[in-house]
C-alpha cells in the first residue's frame, strides 16, 4: 500500500511535498517529501509502521528550533508531534505531552505554584526536543526537573523510561541514540511562591531580550559550549560579528547565534559554520561542535 493511500484510507491529514522553512525557526529548509501532524499515540504508531512498510524514512519534530533542514529537504516522513499537548497536574508533579511548548509548561507550573522550571521559560522548543536536547539555561537544566518519560520504543512498545536512563548530561540525552519517541515527560517540582517563580521567569526572559538576538531567525546558540570556553566569546574574538556568507551572519548581538538576515540558505549557514569552526580551531586551537542539528538530504 502507498503511504498516499494509507492515510487517505484512515483519515490521516498529511501534506505533500511541505516546506520545511514553515517549521523552523531559522525558517530555512526544503520540501519534506510527507508532514503528518498526529494527535494521538495510536496515530503516530500507526504512520511510523505505514512508513516502515512503505519503505519511508520518517523523522520527529517538535518545534523545529533547534534544527537546521538541507535546502533539498527530509526524504520520506516528517511527524509532529505538536498536538500531543496534554497536560495535568498533580501535586508537586506535572505530566505533560511531547509537543506541549515550553512556554505553556512553564506557565502551567506558575500558575500551580510549581517552582523548578523557570529556566526553561523562553526556550522556545517543546517538551520532547527539550528533554531529546536536555535543554538548559540560566544554572538549569531538564534532567533537574524530570523524573520519567513515556516512550514509544523501536518495537513499537510504550514504556516507561526513568530519569537514570535517560543519560542526560549538556545537551545530550540517550533519546538520540537509542530512536525512542518520547510521547510525555513527567516532572517533579517543588511548592514555591508565586511571586517568585514569576519575578524569575521575567528575569530569565528580560535577559534573553537584551543578549540575544531574538528580533531575527535562527536556531540559537549555533556551537556547543566548548570546555572551559564559551563559544560566543571565542568567534566574537575571531571578528566574526556581522560576518556574512549568503543569507547567514553571525549576529551582531551575540557572536554565538547565526542568524537568518536576509532569506538564508541551509548552504549558507552550512558555509559560515565550516569557517568559523575553521577559524577558531586554527587560531584557538578548539574544536567546535555544532549544537544545531543538521537534517535532510545532503
Ligand atoms: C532564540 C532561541 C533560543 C534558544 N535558547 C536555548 C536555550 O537557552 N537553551 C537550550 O538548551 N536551547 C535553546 N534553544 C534551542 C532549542 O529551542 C532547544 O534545543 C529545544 O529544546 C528544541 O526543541 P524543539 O521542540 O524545537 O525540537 P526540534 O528542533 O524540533 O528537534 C530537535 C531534535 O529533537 C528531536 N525530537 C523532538 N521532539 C522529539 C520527541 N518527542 N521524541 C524524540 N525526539 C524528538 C528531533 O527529532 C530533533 O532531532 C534556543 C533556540 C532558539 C531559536
Amino acid at each position: 500500500m502507498s503511504f498516499v493511500k494509507f492515510c487517505t484510507d484512515n483519515k490521516i491529514p498529511f501534506k505533500k511535498d511541505e516546506m520545511m522553512c514553515n517549521h523552523t525557526s531559522f525558517k530555512i529548509g526544503g520540501k519534506a517529501d510527507y508532514f503528518v501532524e498526529c494527535q494521538s499515540f495510536d496515530c503516530l504508531k500507526a504512520v511510523i509502521s505505514a512508513a516502515k512498510s512503505c519503505g519511508l524514512d520518517y523523522f520527529i519534530l517538535g518545534k523545529g528550533s533547534n534544527l537546521l533542514v538541507s535546502d533539498k529537504g527530509i526524504r520520506g516522513v516528517v511527524i509532529s508531534l505538536c498536538g500531543l499537548d496534554d497536560i495535568s497536574v498533580t501535586g508537586e508533579s506535572i505530566t505533560v505531552g511531547a509537543g506541549m511548548s515550553l512556554a505553556k509548561l512553564c506557565t502551567v507550573a506558575f500558575e500551580n505554584s510549581l517552582t523548578g522550571l523557570e529556566f526553561a521559560y523562553g526556550i522556545p522548543g517543546s517538551v520532547g526536543g527539550a528533554l531529546y536536547m536536555n535543554a538548559g539555561a540560566y544554572g538549569g537544566e531538564m534532567s533537574q526537573a524530570v523524573i520519567s518519560a513515556t516512550v514509544l520504543d523501536k518495537n513499537s512498545e510504550i514504556k516507561e523510561v526513568p530519569l537514570e536512563s535517560m543519560k542526560l548530561s549538556y545537551r545530550t540525552s540517550i533519546f538520540k541514540t537509542n530512536g525512542d519517541i518520547i510521547l510525555s515527560v513527567k516532572f517533579l517540582l517543588k511548592k514555591g511562591e508565586k511571586t517568585e517563580i514569576k519575578a524569575k521567569m521575567d528575569d530569565f526572559m528580560s535577559r534573553r531580550k537584551d543578549k540575544q538576538p531574538l528580533e531575527y531567525s535562527s536556531a540559537g546558540s549555533t556551537f556547543k559550549r566548548p570546555e572551559g570556553y564559551f563559544a560566543g566569546a571565542l568567534i566574537e574574538k575571531n571578528g566574526f560579528k556581522g560576518v556574512s556568507v549568503g543569507g547567514a551572519m553571525v549576529s551582531q548581538k551575540h557572536a554565538g547565534f547565526v542568524i537568518n538576515y536576509n532569506n538564508a540558505t541551509a548552504s549558507d549557514v552550512l558555509a559560515l559554520m565550516e569557517k568559523i569552526k575553521t577559524t577558531v580551531l586554527e587560531n584557538d586551537g578548539v574544536i567546535l561542535e555544532p549544537e544545531v542539528i543538521f537534517v535532510g538530504e545532503e
